[in-house]
């Protein structure tokens, strides 16, 4: 509450990302509080927590958006996102599943919706040539490059 009477030239949103237990609310109460719990429940009803910085002499309140365990449903919703100006995709370096020689293909499914798209063949190839993936886009509906995918 030491910012009371402060001015705040800014208010950032940022959201963590990531899967399950990979620490993204141990690594928001480090950078908010200065704590760490060893034995972290997964994460219920906080939102977000707000830590005011002063940067470049300009007050900023960073605004840090925890998922509230919803990542363990697949259940983060579009309003977590909305308004946030970064993401922190977080990962665990102790756990990799998969051999380092796997082939991997980015699918942009339901190419039959042409008309509601929201990202464009251009954005996603380049992402897939930058990340080393095979790319393609498809539509289970029309059977539109299912085959080759698979085949690929
Ligand atoms: P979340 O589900 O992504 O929010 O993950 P949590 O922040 O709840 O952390 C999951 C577990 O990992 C907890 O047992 C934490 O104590 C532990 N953990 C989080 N960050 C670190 C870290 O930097 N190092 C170690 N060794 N453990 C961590
Ligand atoms: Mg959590």
């Amino acid at each position: 509450y030491g910012d009371y009477n402060q001015k705040i030239d800014y208010v950032f949103k940022v959201v963590l990302i990531g899967d399950s237990a990979v620490g993204k609310s141990q690594l928001l109460a480090r950078f908010a509080r200065n704590e760490f719990s060893v034995d972290s429940k997964a994460t219920i009803g906080v939102e977000f927590q707000t830590k005011t910085l002063s940067i470049d002499h300009k007050t900023v309140k960073a605004q840090i958006w925890d998922t509230a365990g919803q990542e363990r449903y697949r259940a983060v919703t579009s309003a977590y996102y909305r308004g946030a100006v970064g993401a922190m995709l977080v990962y665990d370096m102790t756990k990799g599943h998969a051999d380092k020689n796997i082939v991997i293909m980015l699918i942009g499914n339901k190419c039959d919706l042409g008309s509601l798209r929201a990202v464009p063949t251009e954005d996603a190839q380049e992402f897939a040539q930058r990340e080393n993936l095979f790319f393609m886009e498809t539509s289970a509906l029309e059977a539109t490059n299912v085959e080759t995918a698979f085949l690929t």
